[in-house]
């Protein structure tokens, strides 16, 4: 018997079915026996071929004034490792409160006053203080989300209360790994766009994290981040000019935007369930904590290569989806109720 006969007998039994439940709020449906197509989590996000992380330490006057407004007007991402009770950061409180969370820029805990800490008080001071300023600017409840975390160079902590603290304030250390390979820079003072990129087309390659780490940024007039470790803003916003002709195949994104990504998909599990030859269904399971993994995933759904477009039930309204060779691509959060798929031409 061909697939064709089967579905003939199929359909209406499904007619029936969701006769049935009209009157419910879910339709019950009952997977076939045979599935076609296929489904995978692309490993990036849009399916990109790698990750991007521009991170900055230390709230500098360069970064505030320079840095934030170029990232912003390009649509860029940046990770900022603020010390919220430092001179820097009130300098130019503003642009941390207000024009950087306007950007979608993520802020991020370079702690308090940048001095360590040797017990569990003064971690407590540091971590968690900068953790609720963070929290604050997010508009989100104390321990609402998880903060990406540095602790400094230079710096001294009791490493059990550092441990004990992070895990309590909901910190993670931007050295954790994440179970896909990362290439690191620091961009040395007064690099050029070259150097910034450089390392770039290997993570393309590789399809592994790329995080560049920056500290100053200058301009001729502006001799505030001298002493930072600045680059000049030409190059930098040279090297972001770049960065935007490449980003059909880079994820840009913040460190914590990554992180939830990475674990998330390291602990999924996608199927696909085929209902009839013109419906499927693909549900997305990860044993990680919703409450804070709540990084959308991206599906791959391979449907019969014949179908031009769907119709995508997520979550609540249908949307329609063209179809290139049958591919679908949709971001889905994990642990939704099933996506259900039909076809619509
Ligand atoms: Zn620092």
């Amino acid at each position: 018997m061909n697939t064709l006969i089967i579905s003939r007998i199929i359909i209406p039994f499904f007619s029936v079915i969701f006769m049935i439940s009209c009157s419910k709020d879910t339709e019950e449906l009952v997977p076939l026996p045979y599935t076609e197509g296929t489904v995978r989590i692309a490993k990036w996000k849009d399916d990109k071929k790698a990750a991007l992380l521009i991170q900055f330490d230390d709230s500098t006057p360069g970064q505030a004034t320079l840095g934030v407004p170029a990232m912003n007007k390009r649509g860029l991402i940046g990770t900022w490792y603020v010390n919220p009770g430092g001179e820097y950061y009130l300098q130019h409180k503003s642009v941390w409160t207000t024009e950087a969370p306007a950007g979608n820029q993520e802020l991020a805990n370079h702690t308090m006053t940048h001095t360590g800490a040797s017990n569990y008080d003064e971690v407590v001071y540091e971590v968690g203080e900068a953790s609720k300023a963070i929290w604050r600017i997010r508009k989100e409840e104390d321990f609402a989300s998880l903060i990406a975390f540095n602790r400094g160079g230079g710096t001294s902590w009791n490493e059990d209360d550092l441990k004990k603290v992070l895990e309590e304030y909901k910190n993670i250390d931007r050295l954790s790994y994440t179970g896909v390979k990362i290439i690191a820079k620091t961009i040395p003072i007064g690099s050029n766009a070259d150097a910034m990129y450089e390392l770039i087309p290997i993570a393309i390659k590789d399809s592994i994290i790329c995080s560049l780490h920056f500290h100053g940024i200058s301009d001729d007039n502006d001799g505030d981040d001298s002493g930072n470790g600045a680059v000049w803003i030409v190059e930098f916003e040279n090297f972001l000019d770049r960065v935007v002709a490449i980003k059909d195949e880079v994820w840009n994104t913040g460190y914590i935007s990554m992180y939830k990504y990475t674990i998330e998909r390291r602990n999924a599990d996608v199927k696909l369930a085929q209902y009839s030859d013109e419906k499927y269904g693909v549900s997305l399971k990860a044993t990680t904590d919703d409450k804070y993994y709540n990084e959308a995933l991206t599906i791959l759904v391979y449907l019969p290569s014949d179908w031009k477009s769907c119709r995508v039930k997520y979550p609540a309204e249908e949307v329609v989806y063209p179809l290139s060779n049958g591919l679908l691509m949709i971001d889905i959060l994990p642990n939704s109720p099933e996506i259900i798929i039909d076809k619509n031409e």
